[in-house]
């Protein structure tokens, strides 16, 4: 059987011409600041989200760690969403590595932390009792929420909040490409709402390895020093990087055909009685949906696996990734599958 596998944008193969870019790569040792394909990839992503500087880290995870702990030392605190990836899929690392300790606030089903709350949340640093609040973190697309993309009117009010308060803003922009998309304009134009940003290069734009986390000039430097402490000084890391130039390259505009596909296959569960599911968060590549009845997630996973279609959860709901790779006849048999799936657990 020829499985349909949506459940992630992870899942996603290198391109044959990222193939032909990682065998001709010029290459030296990136430690030593000596590596082109990288230097190359660093300059490319800075340009692309025009920020001072850009570092290449191996995950998305890393340059998160890297970039809170550039922008807080110990004792110092982050604000963060209660159903971010931060908080909830990042093992506590910055709390475990940099003794930053995480303040979450409630998030909203489309991703975004009211400003209300974020500003009473902010920590009073006249008060020894508090760890001084120094970062706000925010995330586009929100991944847990089902890839809904934050406006660029709340980046900016949330960003002025922030600047009032003398805190800086992080943006976790794992799929800030997607966000940008939807947007309908360059990523540049988000990420001048924010002070810092961590993006992948290996979930929709398809290249195997690595991330992005792109800043001012000085914030780099110390994000640097933290990736080398961290483990992450690579060697001759453009063998990977070089599928990266060519990620940003050229896979950016075919995430349009992601986001049609996850629309579609929106339409279909939205028509199926068996499914509950908020079309309004329905804007990039991600699909939560849930299914009506006492069905478990991990049942109907199982379920659906045996039927030829792989999904995975968040904790609420079940979970689609539309992704390269992915055309619109497997997204047709997708639905199939979900439809019979769903009638199989009905009936026991
Ligand atoms: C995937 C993801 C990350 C982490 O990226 P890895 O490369 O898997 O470590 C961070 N934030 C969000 C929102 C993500 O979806």
């Amino acid at each position: 059987m020829n499985i349909v596998d949506l459940r992630s944008d992870t899942v996603t193969l290198p391109s044959p011409e990222m193939k032909q870019a990682m065998l001709t790569a010029p290459l030296g040792d990136d430690v030593l600041g000596e590596d082109p394909t990288v230097n190359r990839l660093e300059e490319l992503a800075a340009e692309k989200v025009c920020k001072e500087a850009a570092l290449f880290v191996p995950t998305g995870t890393m340059g998160n760690v890297c970039a809170v702990l550039a922008h807080c030392g110990r004792g110092e605190e982050a604000l963060v969403g209660d159903r971010s990836h931060i908080y909830h899929w990042e093992a506590g690392g910055v709390s475990v590595m940099g003794g930053v300790p995480l303040h979450p606030v409630a998030t909203r089903s489309d991703g975004e932390i009211p400003l209300k709350e974020l500003a009473a949340a902010v920590r009073n640093d006249l008060d020894t009792h508090e760890a001084p609040t120094r970062l706000v973190c925010l995330e586009s697309s929100h991944n847990e929420c089902g890839g809904p993309v934050l406006s660029l009117d709340y980046l900016a009010r949330a960003k002025t909040l922030a600047d009032d308060r003398g805190m800086k803003v992080h943006l976790d922009g794992a799929r800030l490409f997607n966000a940008a998309r939807y947007l309908g304009l360059p990523a540049a134009v988000i990420t001048a709402r924010v002070d810092s940003v961590m993006f992948c290069l290996s979930k929709g734009l398809a290249a195997p390895v690595g991330s992005i986390v792109a800043g001012d000039g000085g914030m780099i430097e110390k994000a640097r020093r933290l990736r080398k402490m961290l483990g992450g000084g690579m060697r001759q890391a453009g063998v990977i990087a070089a599928a990266g130039i060519v990620a940003l390259e050229r896979m950016t505009d075919r995430l349009e055909e992601d986001h049609l596909n996850a629309r579609r296959l929106a339409e279909a569960i939205a028509d199926e009685p068996a499914f509950r599911i908020d079309m309004d968060l329905v804007q990039t590549n991600i699909v939560c949906f849930e299914p009506v009845g006492e069905v478990t997630l991990p049942a109907f996973i199982e379920t659906a696996r045996k039927n030829g279609l792989l999904l995975s959860k968040t904790k609420t709901s079940l979970r689609a990734v539309t992704h390269y790779g992915i055309g619109a006849e497997d997204i047709d048999r997708a639905a199939k599958a979900l439809k019979v799936t769903a009638a199989e657990v009905q009936t026991g």
